[in-house]
């Protein structure tokens, strides 16, 4: 039998404007996939279609969905970088009481870096004095803010902030994105930073498949299973805050 996956940590719902499922509706696909860990990470409120602030301070006091029998979620954000000094479109208090920040770029933020200089500034800055737990989509050429990928992978495994392979990015399996994800993955093994596989699921169907990933390690010799995703112990020590860990 193959191993199983534990952990899904970038997932949206319908409160991310051009997401299709709700809440429960994740929380149950992923509970069906047998995953021990889902985090909740709708797009930070800098996005015109995602949610204000209050949705992830309200959604944040909801201590029931932390205790559900059999899956611990995680309760977090995919917030956006806003300028070229680094800053996320979220207060610092609640970047420090979610469980889980993933960060990055997406269009119609208000970002506006035009040179790969300048976004690797801004991202190198993020990673630095902000609270984050998962960079998204690192330079990934769907979106038009390339970024020096060794600089920030550097800064990123410094710091221990995970870099996601991304489902999404590589389900079209166009050749720029391998490419990008192939140069990703050989600097996470130049820095001996660990590899995470994200669904980034837009609809409950997918979460927790990250098949183009595992694809991805395979034609490079890397077993899956070696990645973030399988390990509870780099799962506890990267990914879930010291007040969710389960005292045995
Ligand atoms: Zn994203
Ligand atoms: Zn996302």
């Amino acid at each position: 039998m193959s191993p199983q996956m534990l952990g899904d940590f970038h997932v949206h719902t319908v409160f991310s404007g051009h997401a299709f499922s709700t809440l429960q509706e994740v929380v149950v696909a992923a509970q069906e996939r047998g995953l021990k860990y889902l985090a909740i990470t709708d797009h930070g409120p800098a996005r015109p279609d995602g949610p204000k602030l209050d949705y992830f301070k309200n959604l944040n006091r909801q201590d029931t969905l932390r205790q559900l029998p059999g899956i611990r979620v995680l309760i977090g954000v995919e917030a956006n970088i806003i300028n070229p000094w680094g800053e996320l479109d979220m207060p610092e208090k609640l970047l420090h009481e979610l469980d889980i920040v993933i960060a990055g770029f997406h269009n119609a933020t208000g970002y506006g870096g035009s040179s790969v200089s300048e976004n690797t500034g801004a991202l190198v800055k993020a990673i630095e004095k902000n609270r984050i737990t998962v960079v998204a989509h690192i330079g990934d050429p769907r979106f038009p803010y390339p970024v020096d990928l060794e600089e920030s992978i550097a800064a990123a495994a410094a710091k221990g902030v995970l870099v996601e392979l991304n489902q999404s990015a590589l389900h079209t399996w166009k050749d720029a994105n391998v490419a990008h994800y192939e140069r990703v993955l050989e600097l996470l093994g130049k820095y001996h930073a660990p590899i995470l596989m994200s669904s980034d699921s837009h609809i409950s169907y997918s979460v927790g498949i990250v098949s183009e990933c595992e694809r991805l390690l395979v034609a490079h010799g890397i077993d899956p299973a070696s990645t973030v995703n399988y390990s509870e112990e780099l799962i506890q020590q990267y990914l879930v805050p010291q007040y969710l860990v389960p005292q045995s």
